[in-house]
């Protein structure tokens, strides 16, 4: 039996891909509704920090990976006394605080945003004076899809952005710069144990309020531009020395120069496409890697173009004929992760364009957007 900590629909996408290969699985989260669960073959619904559930998930798996960077890396270590964890606990404190990745990747002379660690509010002036405006203050832990997240235009932002920090739970912070990018880019890794690596292709990403909207594979960049990012993305992995399927996201600047924003050490919604339009998704691969089994091909077997539903949209995409007409749209691919409640900003569900010409797909994803309002 495999073990995911994490229930949500990476988590469930991990579970489906494992049973696929003969495997049983274990999900261990903390939200006795996590959608994971439900189809687990033992789940788990306790604290992370129980040791009765920590001692019923580890005597049941033989491996255990996860599907979200913010597990404590004290449960981590805990796991590892007894198996293997699939990326390590090592890389997990490394990537779930900003500075820490950013530091590590900066030692590595891997280009990230000039950044300056924030200890305490009071220092935001300091730090904002030798990064230069316009700049952003991020949460070093705990944040995601743009949430815990300040922009500072000028020095006008300054008294707002440190009495908001103030208020906050979570420190410390990162500040760093704004850069003004032409495109994100986000490439997922996959590594073996034995080092084997395969790189999937080069992704182009848009965010609507920090969130991602929709994912196009082949990116619409020059090839070369595309293999150093990809490159770039294994230098990464390489360094980390990770076990696991890593997404590196990437800001290309109008120069061409590349920085990193992010590491994720798991699947990544960027990478749903994979799902259905390589032969081996991504979620095979972690398989894979957290079994110690022979890496996939990355193959695109086609281009493809991903939208997530987010919020209302799993609503509005229902209504009427809208799941009758989706069917019947050629080439598109519907997920729906089955999550109880809809909330604003939550991701409930993607749809991913399958076509022979990159054009194609782009178009179909525009009208489904178009759809949606
Ligand atoms: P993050 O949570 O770091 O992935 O940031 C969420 C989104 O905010 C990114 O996908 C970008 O669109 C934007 N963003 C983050 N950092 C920067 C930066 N240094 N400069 C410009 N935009 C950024």
């Amino acid at each position: 039996m495999l073990g995911v900590l994490g229930g949500g629909q990476l988590g469930a996408m991990f579970a489906v891909a494992a049973r696929r290969l003969g495997y049983r699985v274990s999900v261990w989260d903390q939200d006795a509704d996590a959608p994971a669960l439900k189809i687990a073959d033992l789940p788990v619904s306790a604290p992370f920090t129980d040791p009765t559930a920590l001692d019923r998930f580890a005597g049941s798996i033989s491996a255990v990976t996860y599907e979200w960077e913010n597990i404590p890396v004290a449960l981590g270590e805990a796991l590892e006394q007894r198996l293997a964890v699939r990326p390590a606990s090592r890389i997990l404190r490394i990537l779930q605080n900003r500075v820490e990745q950013k530091q590590f990747l900066a030692s590595h002379n891997i280009p990230v945003a000039p950044f300056r660690p924030i200890a305490a509010p009071g220092d935001v002036s300091v730090a904002a004076a030798s990064i230069g405006f316009p700049c952003l203050c991020k949460t070093a832990t705990h944040g995601y899809d743009g949430k815990g997240q300040w922009q500072l235009a000028g020095p006008q932002d300054l008294p707002s952005v440190t009495e908001q920090l103030n208020q906050q739970t979570h420190s410390p912070w990162v500040l760093e710069q704004f850069l003004a990018f032409d495109k994100e880019l986000s490439v997922l890794v996959v590594r073996g144990a034995d080092g084997d690596k395969r790189v999937y292709p080069t992704v182009e990403n848009v965010h609507e309020a920090g969130i991602l909207r929709t994912s196009r594979v082949p990116a619409e960049v020059d090839p070369r531009l595309a293999q150093r990012a990809g490159a770039l993305a294994a230098s990464v992995v390489e360094a980390l020395e990770g076990v696991g399927v890593f997404c590196v996201e990437l800001f290309l600047m109008p120069d061409g120069r590349l920085f990193v924003n992010e590491v994720a050490p798991r699947p990544h919604n960027s990478g749903h496409y994979t799902l259905d339009a390589c032969t081996v998704s991504q979620f095979e691969q972690q398989v894979r890697a957290v079994c110690g089994l022979p890496l996939g091909e990355v193959r695109l077997l086609c281009p493809a173009v991903m939208v997530n539903l987010i919020g209302e949209d799993c609503i509005k995409v229902s209504a009427g004929d809208g799941l009758a007409n989706l069917f019947r749209w050629p080439g598109a691919k519907l997920h729906l992760y089955g999550k109880k409640s809809v909330r604003p900003g939550r991701k409930m569900g993607h749809v991913t364009f399958l076509a022979e010409k990159p054009h194609e797909a782009w178009a179909s994803a525009n009208k489904l957007k178009r759809m949606l309002g």
